[in-house]
C-alpha cells in the first residue's frame, strides 16, 4: 500500500465532569464522549527520503512538530523503527481550538492509518496507550463511538448500544479559549452541578432521545460562562429554535444543539450564524462506528452511515 485515506471525526462531550486532581497536577476526568460526522481528511502517503512533511489547507496551521499530526507520526517512526518517511495531508473542516478535538483526532488518525499503510503488528490497546503520550483525548479517537472515558481521558469504556441518532449543531463564538486556563481557573470544590454520568449512561443504553437531553452537563461552564457571556446567550437561542437541549462541547468555546429534526436544525444553524455573525457553525448528525460483534449494516440502518469513521 501506497497511501491510505483516513476520515479523522471530531466528537462532543454529552457530559464532562472533573472528579480530583492528580498529584502531578493532571484532572480526574469522568466523561461521555460522542463522535460526530463532521470530519478532516486525513491522507499519508509513503515517500523514500526518511522525515515527515506534512501540509494542510489551513495555511495558518503549523505543520512541524505543533502539529499533533506530525507529532504522532515521528511517534510511530521511532517506536517501530520506520526508515521511510511519510507525507501527510490534512483537509480541515473541524473548527480549530473549539473543544471538538481537532488536533487530537488527526493525531488518531495518523497513528492508526501508519499502522495500517506500513502493516504493522500493534494492538489497538498498545496504540490508544502511544496515543495518551500526545494528548488525553487521543486514546478516545482512536476508540471512537459512544464512550465512557474516566481518569486522564485513558480509562475507556464502551457503551453499547451506543447513542441514538440526533442531529448536531455546532456553534463556535468567535472567540478563543485555552483548555489549560480553564483547568487552571476551575475551583473544583465550588462545583455543586456535577453531571449525572450514571443516569446519562442508562438514558443512553435505554434509547431514550429525552433523557440523554436533560443528563447533558458540563462542569467547566462554570469557568467559561462568566468569561464569554456569548456562550449562555447561544445555548438559549439553540433551545429557543427548537434544540431538545444545548451545551459546550469540550472546554469550548463551541456550543452545540441536539435535535430530533434535520430541517429544524438547519434552520437554526442559519439563524444563529446570522444573529451571531459566526465564522463557523456546522450542521452534522451523530455519529457511531460499528463495533465488533454489531453487523456494519445494522448500525448502517440506525445511524444512516454506511462507510467506517477511520477506514
Ligand atoms: P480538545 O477538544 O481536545 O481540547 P480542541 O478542539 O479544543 O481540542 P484543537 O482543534 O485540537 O483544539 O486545537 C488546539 C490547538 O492545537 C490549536 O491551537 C492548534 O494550533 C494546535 N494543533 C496542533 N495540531 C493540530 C491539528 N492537527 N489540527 C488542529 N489544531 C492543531
Amino acid at each position: 500500500m501506497e497511501e491510505i485515506r483516513m476520515r479523522a471525526r471530531a466528537k462532543i462531550n454529552l457530559t464532562l465532569d472533573v472528579t480530583g486532581k492528580r498529584e502531578d497536577g493532571y484532572h480526574l476526568l469522568r466523561m461521555v464522549m460522542q463522535n460526530v460526522a463532521l470530519y478532516d481528511d486525513v491522507m499519508i502517503r509513503r515517500r523514500q527520503e526518511a522525515g515527515i512533511v506534512l501540509t494542510s489547507n489551513l495555511p495558518w496551521l503549523p505543520c512541524d512538530e505543533r502539529n499533533l499530526a506530525w507529532r504522532a507520526a515521528r511517534l510511530m517512526q521511532e517506536e517501530f523503527g520506520l526508515t521511510e518517511g511519510v507525507e501527510i495531508h490534512i483537509q480541515k473542516r473541524i473548527p480549530v481550538a473549539a473543544g471538538l478535538a481537532g488536533g487530537s483526532t488527526d493525531c488518531a488518525a495518523v497513528l492508526v492509518g501508519m499502522k495500517r499503510l506500513f502493516g504493522l503488528r500493534v494492538s489497538q490497546k498498545k496504540l490508544e496507550e502511544l496515543g495518551l503520550r500526545l494528548g488525553a483525548d487521543v486514546p478516545y479517537c482512536i476508540r471512537r463511538g459512544t464512550v465512557l472515558a474516566e481518569g486522564i481521558g485513558e480509562i475507556l469504556t464502551d457503551i453499547n448500544p451506543q447513542c441514538p441518532p440526533f442531529f448536531v449543531v455546532l456553534a463556535k463564538p468567535n472567540v478563543s479559549v485555552s483548555t489549560k486556563s480553564v483547568y487552571q481557573k476551575l475551583k473544583l470544590d465550588e462545583i455543586r452541578n456535577h453531571p449525572d454520568t450514571e443516569g446519562m449512561l442508562a438514558a443512553i443504553v435505554a434509547q431514550d432521545h429525552q433523557a440523554i437531553c436533560k443528563k447533558m452537563g458540563n462542569v467547566l461552564e462554570n469557568v467559561t460562562i462568566p468569561d464569554y457571556p456569548i456562550i449562555a446567550a447561544l445555548k438559549e437561542r439553540l433551545l429557543e429554535l427548537g434544540a431538545e437541549n444545548a451545551m459546550m462541547s469540550g472546554s469550548g468555546p463551541t456550543v452545540f444543539g441536539l435535535f430530533l429534526d434535520e430541517k429544524q436544525a438547519k434552520k437554526a444553524a442559519k439563524k444563529v450564524q446570522r444573529e451571531f455573525s459566526l465564522k463557523e457553525v456546522v450542521t452534522t448528525r451523530t455519529f457511531c462506528p460499528a463495533r465488533s460483534g454489531q453487523k456494519r449494516k445494522e448500525r448502517g440502518k440506525q445511524y444512516g452511515e454506511t462507510d467506517n469513521c477511520i477506514k
